[in-house]
């Protein structure tokens, strides 16, 4: 081909330009003649309405490498022939990523991989896009010119919606040979094991369901518009009602949780989408195809969004598109997924909303693709004790819906189907976990006491409502760090004060009479809200956050102390504030307190019988003041996360950095003891909240400095415990005031091996 294209014919890509290039996709795909003479006829047809000088289709063989399978305008020659790997060449980067690769210097990209048989050395301009169906990539489609330009934003849309329909039609049989679909559609089938990040421990096993299954089959095409847009119509209206359903059945649902219900109803009535899908559908796609391709396309805008609020929406539009697949393919159960009665379930997404709608006596286990520690789904599966695993994408393109799977949440593993040996082991892994679960439920009510006598209060973390009744079962005395900022975070807007008030008040019931230590909002750091304008700060963790912000916007505090003192009128009231540097700023909170605690007077309203203030010790500066500090309020409580990152200047989120300092670092301790020590002359009570209690040693080392106080996630009561009834504390002591200078990194292997000699339960 010797002319550059550089002008669109047909007057762009407008939807017009889309229109038409749907038409002669259809024809193309009606034509007599072999597979393969259909497919290069398709190549040919969209490297024209897309201005291209190259179209190619590679597509997935069974064995993952990507096979050229039809080009216009490279050499005919190389036609299954070029073969790249998974991840090889910009092509297996597309494939990869699952998502679209646009660079006008494409022989300088990093990932760049020269094959000299397909004579592409001049190409500059590369467009790859991804087929993807239900989830897995089934191959690329990938546009070039030789020019030095840009891909428009039009352009780009164009050959998505092009991908989109491929990658349908690559699936449906309309296009290929029957051997070569299902050799398309093949995946590898022996036993695997794809290594993530553990989010939720324990151990699951189960059967893979996909949160977005994969869609059944349809035509592309459709010769009656007016009977699709009558298919349309129908599924779109048992959507609406399924999803109202869904809301009526969840009515006990309260606060944000609703209100994350509410949003996603608000979608399924939207105007927009449904005249974007009829308008697809009179351009002659079946209602399915119409769905898909305005998926793709909302896919398409919404994900460039600079607005994290939309990008988030982007999810809710996805599970309703293929909520409404499922009901035109005549699925009657609305769309939901039926769980196998031992799932694990594959999302790349996924949002609390749908996973508090899921069988919680079936779905044992979670992997999610795009998801942190700090997420609100992962922060409800710790809540419902659901295993889950994140950060492997791969292990949702190496699974069948069915197959079976197993994850380690505390190894971050995940085994897909695993041969028996595996199984058995992870059986007999699971059972003996739920063995001591056994044993801790039936250890609950025994005394927190060390062997030589001395008593260590064990408190519990929480966020949700749901994790109030952890309180009972594993016989915490008490929630000694309750996250409010949870409630920010999961809804679309800031909470109410009666919102506010109905989690508090719901809290402190629950806890029946055992204290709950309310900790005000601390939003900021890696903790943002969507709707909030955090402004772009270099730092957020030593940034604008916690006593900070509530210092700085009393307008956002003074609401969360009016729902407080409301929910615990009558009651006692703990409120404690976050993120507090000097003591000065307690002084300046409390009189938010105080100017809250006097308008509910004036109003006569009920207060608590009695308000405990407590401040957390979370940076250096605070430790090194907390006996002011601590004369300045009720108690105090030591979150270790961020005093230990502030101490060693290592980001709690690094996992590189993290690595590198262990707590058991003899300084970290001798300063912690100092703190202990500063801090009990003056009388008040000091817990500690950070999460390094999850591990037994440095937990027995915190007792070994001087706390007497925990509070830890409710999974690690029991163990935790267990540990204390083993502990001689004195002698901890007494091995710490003999090592605290020792000129090592980390004390770890030394202190366990005195803990071994000593009986210490390590669990
Ligand atoms: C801490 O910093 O240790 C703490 C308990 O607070 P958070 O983890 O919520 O920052
Ligand atoms: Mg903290």
């Amino acid at each position: 081909m010797s002319v550059e294209r550089t002008r669109p014919p047909h007057g762009g890509h407008g939807e017009h330009g889309i229109t038409v290039l749907l038409k002669s996709m259809r024809d193309a795909v009606a034509k007599e003649g072999s597979a393969q003479d259909r497919l290069d006829h398709l190549t040919r047809v969209i490297a024209i309405h897309v201005v291209a000088d190259v179209c190619s289709i590679y597509l997935r063989r069974p064995d993952n490498d990507l096979e050229l399978y039809s080009t216009e305008g490279l050499n005919p020659a190389a036609v299954h022939k070029t073969r790249l790997k998974w991840g090889e060449g910009l092509v297996g980067l597309v494939a990869a990523r699952h998502s679209p690769l646009v660079t006008s210097q494409a022989p300088k990209h990093p990932a760049f991989a020269y094959r000299p048989e397909t004579g592409e050395d001049p190409l500059h301009s590369f467009l790859g896009v991804p087929l993807i169906r239900s989830g897995k990539t089934l191959g690329v489609l990938v546009v070039q010119n030789k020019a030095r330009r840009e891909y428009t934003h039009g352009e780009i849309e164009a050959v998505q919606a092009v991908a989109t329909l491929l990658a349908e039609i690559s699936a449906s049989g309309e296009l290929l040979s029957q051997e070569e679909t299902e050799a398309v559609g093949a995946m590898l089938h022996g036993p695997e094991k794809v290594k993530g990040f553990g989010i939720v421990s324990g151990i699951a096993l189960g059967r893979a369901v996909f949160l977005q299954p994969p869609t059944p089959k349809h035509k592309v095409f459709a010769a009656a518009p007016a009977a699709e847009a009558a298919r349309l119509e129908d599924g779109l209206s048992e959507l609406r009602r399924v999803v109202d359903e869904m809301l009526a059945s969840n009515a006990s649902l309260g606060g944000v949780s609703r209100e994350v219900l509410e949003t996603y109803r608000l979608f399924a009535y939207d105007r927009g989408w449904k005249d974007r899908l009829r308008a697809a559908v009179f351009s002659g796609l079946t209602a399915e195809s119409a769905v898909e391709q305005v998926k793709a396309e909302n896919r398409a805008r919404l994900s460039q969004s600079r607005d994290p609020y939309l990008r988030e929406r982007l999810h809710d539009l996805d599970d309703l598109s293929n909520r409404l697949l499922r009901l035109l393919a005549g699925e009657k159960n609305g769309g939901k997924r039926i769980l196998h009665e031992e799932t694990i379930l594959f999302a790349r997404t996924m949002g609390p909303a749908e996973l508090l709608e899921c069988d919680r006596n079936r779905l044992k286990g979670l992997v999610l693709g795009e998801v942190s520690a700090t997420s609100h789904v992962a922060i409800v599966a710790r809540a419902l004790k659901i295993p889950m695993v994140t950060g492997a994408p791969e292990a949702m393109e190496r699974t069948e819906e069915g197959d079976q799977a197993v994850i380690d949440g505390d190894a971050g593993e995940i085994h897909i189907r695993p041969a028996p040996e595996t199984l058995e082991s992870f059986r007999t892994k699971q059972s003996r976990y739920q063995e001591r679960q056994a044993i801790y439920a039936s250890e609950k009510n025994l005394p927190s006491t060390t062997r030589d006598g001395v008593d260590i209060t064990i408190l519990m973390n929480a966020g949700l409502a749901l994790d109030l009744p952890y309180l009972e079962e594993t016989g915490a005395a008490g929630v000694g760090l309750f996250r409010t900022e949870l409630q920010f975070l999961i809804g679309t807007q800031l909470p109410s004060v009666a919102t506010q008030e109905a989690l508090y008040r719901e809290a402190l019931d629950l806890a029946k009479g055992k204290p709950v230590v309310f900790r005000t909002a601390d939003i900021g750091g890696d903790k943002t809200a969507d709707y909030m304008d955090h402004g772009d700060e270099v730092n957020p963790a030593m940034g604008w956050r916690g006593a900070r912000m509530a210092m700085d916007r009393p307008g956002m505090i003074r609401p969360q102390l009016r729902a407080l003192l409301s929910a615990a009128a009558e009651r006692d009231l703990c409120v404690m504030f976050p993120f507090v540097t000097v003591p000065a700023e307690v002084d300046e909170i409390r009189e938010l307190l105080d100017r809250e605690i006097d308008r509910a007077r004036r109003r006569d309203k009920q207060l608590p019988n009695n308000i405990r203030v407590g401040a957390m010790i979370e940076t250096p500066s605070s430790a090194w003041r907390a006996d002011l500090i601590a004369e300045k309020v009720d108690f105090l409580s030591v979150g270790g996360n961020d005093l230990a990152q502030f101490y060693f200047a290592a980001d709690r989120d690094s996992e590189r950095v993290q690595r590198r300092y262990d707590p058991m670092n003899p300084g970290f301790l001798s300063f912690l003891r100092a703190t202990v020590e500063r801090v009990s002359k003056t009388g008040k009570p000091m817990s500690y909240c950070g999460e390094q209690t999850t591990d037994a040693v440095t937990a027995a080392a915190l007792i070994g400095v001087g706390v007497r106080q925990f509070s830890v996630p409710a999974a690690f009561v029991g163990p935790f415990r267990r540990l204390v009834r083993s502990l001689d504390a004195g002698k901890a002591a007494e091995w710490f005031k003999a090592h605290e200078s020792a000129p090592i990194v980390s004390l770890r292997s030394a202190f366990t091996e005195f803990l071994n000699e000593n009986g210490a339960v390590l669990e």
